[in-house]
């Protein structure tokens, strides 16, 4: 078996990472160093946890140990397709120079320009970046990329899924033809191979087991849920999630709970929120601080349950992760593998549980004929579906639907986060749990202001019945109401003259 020693690290990249605990090269690592250190462009099609970074950090490091960066002229490049991912590869990068001279900077959106100029004018060894934020350094004339020696392209699936293969095609011909390409990808879509064919020389390709095939210490479930009724749907979803939680008690130490929709994101947090739970939304629109506190919280183990998007958790590192709740069945089959794999790692044991609706049954079969297995069925903690009575909480519910309809543009991607008063409608599985506040949300709704445009339907009815205190011309006979028997006549008298000019 290949060692660490064997691989030609530079001596204090092989202190430090003997210092991180790590005895032997995984797969990846042993197969993408070598020809790293010769100087060889390498393609891994390697998915994260794997130890894919280690794998093109550690000779990176090694080849730029010799020689100084220049102003402004970066010496060696990282492309990653989030914020996330590149602030975890830059703490990589701190981890493994812990023994050298070797300076970074991080190119990521939600740092102030002036900060990040700053570092680079100095001249910086790696410069760890998004595609977008480095092209705006470019264009700002900040940067000059003729001297990038290394160039790594990190999960460039996900670049493509999130539409940076042009920016990254750029990128490519900004830097010279003479660079090492060091390109990862845990799958290879004809899109990636057709990059790759361009931009890659001769590459050493190395592929590791999925870990579709490496998940076997994940316990996986699903729960095929039947909705009692339609317009429902998300909230009885969201009483089976806590069922779900419920159900594993002290064994559920933390979960990322995963929804397709950053809007769902939202919600769900906030639901959960709501019910006592430890939870906190991340996804793409959330500011910059926000999603780093949020994450920092999960990781040290402050906060319980993160309520995720696939974007925003892709690649996160956090070590013990209990359980996973997918919300949603994921539309890429390939997305249900990278979700689960955030539990189970390292050997431990993980529970991965996921709710089906009859709509995602397509993208359920397609999952399951992916990891070619059957995801065990489990029952629906709710109980099969009855129907509803017609009872309080359906005139509670149909106002909101009103209001939901007239203004909501609903895009997967571009929904705006939910009002609270959509988390706080819950059905009526739900009513025997109801917190208090809940409840008075509820009671609220269940007599609700008229709309103004009921309000003026109103009016006009009773205008057609000829009961209008303000008068007007929309009566239909000139009987007022409210004055009793003692009317005055001059007042009839004067509107039916209006009345007929
Ligand atoms: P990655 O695929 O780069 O996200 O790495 C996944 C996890 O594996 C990270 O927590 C790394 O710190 C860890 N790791 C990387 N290389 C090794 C290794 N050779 N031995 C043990 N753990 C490792």
């Amino acid at each position: 078996m290949t060692k660490f020693t064997d691989l030609n690290l530079n001596p204090k990249v092989l202190k430090a990472v003997v210092e991180a605990g790590y005895e032997t090269p995984t797969p990846i690592q042993a197969g993408a160093i070598p020809p790293a250190l010769d100087g060889r462009d390498v393609l891994g099609i390697a998915q994260t946890g794997t130890g894919k970074t280690a794998s093109f950090v550690l000779p990176m490091i090694t080849l730029l140990a010799r020689g100084r960066a220049r102003a402004r002229m970066p010496r060696s490049l990282v492309l990653c397709p989030t914020r996330e991912l590149a602030a975890q590869v830059a703490e990589n990068f701190d981890t493994y120079t812990k023994y050298l001279k070797l300076t970074k900077a991080l190119l990521i959106g939600g740092v102030s320009f002036k900060e990040q100029d700053t570092l680079i004018d100095k001249g910086v060894d790696v410069l760890i970046a998004t595609p977008g934020r480095l092209l705006d350094h470019f264009e700002r004339g900040k940067l000059i990329l003729s001297d990038v020696k290394v160039m790594v392209v990190d999960e460039a699936d996900r670049m493509l899924d999130m539409g940076f293969i042009p920016d990254i095609e750029r990128i490519f011909g900004l830097t010279p033809f003479t660079r090492q390409t060091l390109f990862f990808s845990a799958t290879m879509a004809p899109e990636i191979e057709r990059i790759t064919n361009t931009f890659l020389s001769n590459p050493e390709r190395i592929e590791v087991a999925r870990q579709a095939t490496a998940s076997e210490t994940i316990e996986q479930g699903v729960v095929m849920f039947k909705v009692s009724r339609r317009d429902k749907e998300a909230s009885e979803k969201r009483a089976v999630l806590r069922k779900l939680i419920d159900g594993e008690g002290d064994a559920c130490t933390n979960a990322i709970i995963f929804c397709n929709r950053k809007t769902d994101v939202d919600i769900v947090a906030k639901s959960l929120k709501k019910y006592g739970y430890d939870a906190a939304p991340i996804h793409g629109d959330l500011d910059q601080s926000q999603r780093t506190r949020t994450l920092d919280g999960f990781r040290n183990g402050e906060l319980r349950f993160l309520v995720a998007s696939d974007v925003a958790a892709r690649g996160l590192d956090v070590p013990s992760v209990s359980h996973v709740f997918n919300f949603d069945v994921p539309s890429h089959a390939e997305d249900y593998v990278h979700r689960i794999g955030r539990t189970g790692r390292a050997g431990r044991a993980g529970k991965a549980m996921m709710i089906c609706a009859p709509r995602d049954e397509k993208n359920f079969d397609a999952i399951e004929r992916l990891i070619q297995r059957e995801i065990p069925r489990l029952d629906n903690p709710l109980g099969s579906p009855e129907p509803a009575p017609a009872d309080m909480e359906d005139s509670a519910e149909k106002p909101k639907r009103a209001r939901r309809t007239r203004g909501r543009k609903d895009s997967p991607e571009t929904q705006a986060p939910a009002t609270p008063t959509e988390v706080t409608t819950e059905p009526p599985v739900e009513a025997q749990i109801e917190t208090p506040v809940a409840e008075a949300a509820a009671v609220r709704d269940v007599a609700p202001e008229p709309a103004p445009e009921r309000r003026q339907q109103d009016d006009t009815r009773q205008n057609r019945g000829g009961a209008n205190r303000r008068g007007g011309k929309g009566r239909n006979d000139n009987t007022p109401v409210g004055m009793g028997d003692h009317m005055p006549g001059f007042i009839a008298m004067s509107f039916d003259e209006r009345r007929t000019d």
